[in-house]
């Protein structure tokens, strides 16, 4: 049986639960009784645990990524790069 995660929209709170497949999402916190979101898809098992986490660092890596296309591009055409722009980027 696969183990759904759910995040409560009102307190924030995470939590997880066996379900089976065919089961109906919960839809109620069981701290407060708000309303929560299934973190996962379902299905195989699989859990991303912590996917917040997860998404902010591939947005952070493609940032750094499109830092790093533009400081080759800078060096590429030779045109006086911003020093700013540069130390920023080799920053990250
Ligand atoms: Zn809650």
């Amino acid at each position: 049986m696969p183990t759904y995660e759910y995040l409560c929209k009102d307190c924030s709170f995470e939590f997880e639960e066996f379900q089976s497949i065919a089961s109906e999402p919960l839809t109620e916190c069981p701290r407060c009784g708000g309303r929560v979101r299934r973190l996962i898809s379902g299905g195989g098992g699989l859990i991303f645990k912590g996917s917040g986490f997860y998404e902010t660092d591939y947005k952070r890596k493609e940032a750094k990524r499109e830092a790093d296309r533009k400081k080759e591009k800078a060096e590429e055409t030779s045109s006086a790069p911003k020093k700013a722009e540069v130390s920023a980027a080799s920053e990250e």
